[in-house]
């Protein structure tokens, strides 16, 4: 057969399947999209699961009318001015408003800062019209209809409404913990909302989100290695759970999921925690940008570290010293 071009079309839909693996992707991407938009509040509202409809808003920076039809098409953004090596954005990839208008029927309006008027376009499963006026007082609002509805393959492996909604609060609560001065609302089915106001500070952002009494249960972080930082909370040993759900890791303020992370948070609990039982933690890794990749997924949820053993050993070793020193702490207070 001969070579041919994939048309623009294709290439979204096939840039979707990386991007877009679930309603809870789309929703991570379009809450990044808020965050670097500079917003204070930034609402989620679904149905479905995600799967009728999901909508971001925001009182970010707005987009104006000019590049409204630049934000839904491939490779173009607005955050690669500096080049790779000085990402300041949670995005870059000019990839995820156009792979989700790929695969669903996206609106976005907008009104850009200091514009009297705003606009809305739309992509209608890959074909786009507008923009056209529209009223919003100000920022952005993203909505998301009928995603994976014509991609059967997809559709087929979501799960129930109940897991995708549940996935969709996963990925807010991660990155509520990131940015805990943005005010977060959760509308979820049943008309429950969930609200993290803006907090004072990052202790007051990991009470409303993880729990008062996480933050009574646990000790607190703060160790370094060559210029690796860990800082974060760690749940006692007697406060784990069932699941790892409560386990929330950032690298340079990015919520990631990374296996060896995760792996080296198990390894700080070994002697401590039995096999079936998972901690809850908060912990925040810092380092130079130079050492680590986090461009390694679409996602972003994986990173790939320059030197995975020092980032292991900082990080096993920061948890079992500060549990053998609570240790010693609980023991003679209760022989006191
Ligand atoms: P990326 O975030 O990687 O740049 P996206 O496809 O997510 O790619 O978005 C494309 C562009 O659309 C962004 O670079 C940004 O300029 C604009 N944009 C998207 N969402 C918003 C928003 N909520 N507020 C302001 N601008 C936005
Ligand atoms: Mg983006």
């Amino acid at each position: 057969m001969a070579i041919v071009k994939l048309d623009n079309h294709l290439i979204d839909q096939i840039a979707a399947g990386e991007v877009v693996e679930r309603p809870a992707s789309v929703v991570k991407e379009l809450v990044e999209n808020a965050v670097d938009a500079g917003a204070s509040r930034i609402e989620i509202a679904t149905a479905g699961g995600g799967k009728t409809l999901l909508r971001v808003t925001d009182d970010g920076c707005g987009i104006p009318e000019g590049e409204l039809s630049l934000a839904v098409r491939r490779h173009c953004t607005s955050k690669l001015s500096g080049g790779l090596e000085k990402i300041a954005t949670l995005g870059f990839r000019g990839e995820a408003l156009p792979s989700v208008g790929s695969i669903a029927r996206l609106s976005v309006r907008s009104r850009a800062e200091g514009h009297d008027e705003a606009f809305e376009i739309l992509v209608d499963h890959g074909r786009c019209e507008g923009p056209r006026p529209t009223a919003l007082s100000r920022g952005t609002v993203v909505e998301v209809r009928d995603l994976f509805q014509k991609v059967p393959a997809r559709l087929k492996f979501l799960k129930s409404e109940r897991a995708e909604s549940a996935a969709i609060t996963d990925v807010v609560r991660r990155l509520a913990l990131a940015e805990p001065e943005i005010r977060f609302e959760i509308a979820g089915p049943d008309r429950t909302t969930t609200v993290f106001p803006a907090a004072r500070d990052m202790g007051e952002r990991i009470g409303q989100v993880v729990g008062e009494d996480f933050a009574a249960n646990s000790v607190s972080i703060n160790a370094e290695r060559e210029d690796v930082r860990l800082t974060g909370l760690a749940g006692l040993p007697t406060f784990s759970r069932g699941n790892s759900l409560q386990q929330f890791l950032f690298v340079n303020g990015r919520p990631v999921r990374d296996k060896m992370l995760v792996s080296a948070l198990r390894g700080g609990y070994a002697d401590v925690m039995a096999k079936d039982r998972h901690p809850v933690a908060v912990l925040f890794l810092t380092l130079d940008p130079a050492l680590v990749d986090v461009n390694v997924h679409p996602a972003k949820a994986d990173v790939r570290f320059r030197d995975p053993g020092l980032v292991r050993g900082l990080i096993v070793g920061a948890l079992r010293q500060a549990f053998a020193e609570s240790g010693l702490r609980s023991s003679s207070e209760g022989a006191a």
